[in-house]
């Protein structure tokens, strides 16, 4: 049968798959059909191989045929951004400091999607190391948005969110230190989880700021987050950040909320990010819509505070870049990466191999964060950085004395055009209403909520939960989707 891949989603690929309708290598073939269609106009993924999905979704449909499927998601692909590693495959982070190094295990998400039968499908573009927010700090391909091929796809998990919105993969992994997630899923018109800090574990995770990164899903609906949240949540002890709770009953808790209001949700505005500078009135109004709808779907609105919000960009650009200086120190050439040929010594290999290998945002980040390490002035920038975070994170616990949820826009504006944001200062502006939950911890969700009438690009909502409260958000996110009034986020390529 020839199937119609279009916004398909993991749970109607599922349904596909286990009535018989399709078989594994059918589904996986169509997508890379697709891929081989239409990638060289969106250049979403770094690395695709081919024969090693098929031979995947070969023993996948073997399994189904003799009814030992690993789950109901047995051969069905994902996409894996290129700081995940998986074994056997290529994990660059889109550096060519780190090019053709070859991932020798898997991380903890990947073994627990091949666990129930996901087949990780390729590798998929990001900014450098994760640092940026439109995927033009690529050292390799500028990814392009499958709505408007002229504006970026976001970042850094651009890559993730462009293969989803473009149906070249049901569903991606991203990673979101300060919005990587969040923000590409609203530039591209699909749903983007970032969990609890600890929720999701980040072994084989190349750390960016190992304090803030988390993985997690991007998708065409709030119920491929939860099932996806389901699959590759949980303890780790090979991470000792990993919170104990357990992590499942999250799709379950979605499909048992099908037909239900808001009725006893009592909903955040947080007033400090509706008079944000720079906030675009386009997105502004749509947010108010879908403020409205929360209202008509029987939601309590309120009027919150973070009083800190004014900090968070400032907090951010300290701890991430001096974490990002520690982490990124392993990469020199010698232990981990590409070794510039003919150095005179040690020092000068390092400073070659470096120099060749990291981009410019990379160093300017390296800079800013040894900078603000350095004994004279680690007290006055990073400790005074980790205080403001811990205020960051009380403005929130308050805040959720009042509500359970807030709502806020994800970024300022509709997807860029490339090059629109050249100066590095007014990239990192645009971050304002990302950073302050990584910073804090908790979790959050961006859900595609309208159609910007000048632009015709999608705007997501950022709806915002207490730590460990994924039920409720993806609960609330789930009705929020089913009522908005465009109902069908479908890219034009
Ligand atoms: N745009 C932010 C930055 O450049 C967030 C990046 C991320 O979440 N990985 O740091």
């Amino acid at each position: 049968m020839s199937i119609d891949i279009k916004n398909l989603s993991v749970s109607s690929a599922a349904e596909l798959l286990n009535s018989g309708k399709i078989s594994a290598v059918e589904l996986c073939n169509a997508f890379i059909a697709r891929i081989d269609a239409i990638d060289n106009q969106i250049k979403a993924f770094l690395k695709l191989d081919r024969a090693e999905i098929i031979s995947a979704a070969e023993a996948a449909d073997q399994r189904h045929s003799t009814g030992n499927q690993l789950s109901e998601f047995d051969g069905i692909p994902i996409a894996i951004k290129d700081c995940i590693v998986a074994e056997g495959q290529t994990c660059s982070c889109a550096s060519k400091l780190l090019e053709n190094v070859v991932a020798p295990y898997d991380s903890t998400v990947v073994a627990k999607l091949r666990a129930k039968g996901f087949i990780p499908m390729g590798r998929v573009n990001m900014d450098e190391f994760a640092m940026g927010s439109t995927c033009e700090n690529s050292a390799f391909q500028k990814t392009a948005n499958p709505w408007d091929t002229e504006r970026v796809p976001g970042g850094s998990s651009g890559g993730s969110a462009a293969s989803v919105a473009a149906s070249e993969v049901p569903a991606a992994l991203g990673s979101d230190t300060g919005g990587s997630i969040r923000q590409p899923a609203s530039f591209c018109g699909c749903v983007g989880l970032k969990p609890t800090y600890g929720r999701i574990s980040r072994y084989g995770l190349v750390a960016f700021a190992s304090s803030l990164d988390q993985i997690g899903p991007l998708t065409h609906s709030v119920l491929d987050a939860a099932i996806l949240l389901d699959t590759i949540g949980g303890h780790d002890k090979r991470d000792s950040t990993s919170l104990p709770d357990a992590c499942e009953g999250f799709a379950a808790a979605v499909r048992a909320v099908a037909g239900k209001d808001l009725t006893g949700i009592k909903i955040g505005l947080p007033k400090e990010y509706f008079s944000a500078e720079g906030l675009e009135p386009s997105i502004k109004a749509i947010t108010d819509a879908a403020i409205a709808t929360c209202k008509k779907l029987g939601a309590e609105i309120v009027e919150v505070s973070l009083p800190h919000t004014k900090y968070a960009i400032s907090a951010y650009y300290i701890i991430a870049t001096a974490e990002a200086s520690a982490n990124l120190a392993r990469f020199d050439g010698i232990r981990y990466g590409a070794r510039a040929p003919e150095s005179k010594d040690l020092v000068d290999s390092y400073f070659k191999s470096r120099g060749a290998g990291f981009g410019d945002e990379v160093k300017r980040r390296i800079l800013l964060g040894t900078y603000v390490l350095s004994s004279g002035y680690y007290d006055a920038y990073y400790l005074k950085a980790q205080k403001v975070r811990t205020l960051i994170r009380r403005d929130f616990e308050n805040a959720a004395k009042e509500c359970n949820i807030i709502l806020t826009p994800v970024a300022p504006s509709v997807a860029f055009k490339f090059g629109e944001k050249s100066d590095p200062l007014q990239m990192y502006l645009a971050d304002i209403f990302t950073i302050a939950l990584n910073l804090a911890g908790n979790c959050g969700i961006s859900v595609p909520a309208a159609i910007e009438p000048d632009s015709g690009m999608p705007v997501g909502i950022q709806l915002i939960a207490p730590t460990l409260q994924e039920k409720t958000l993806l609960e609330v996110a789930a009705i929020f989707e089913a009522n908005r009034e465009q109902s069908e986020f479908a890219a034009n390529l």
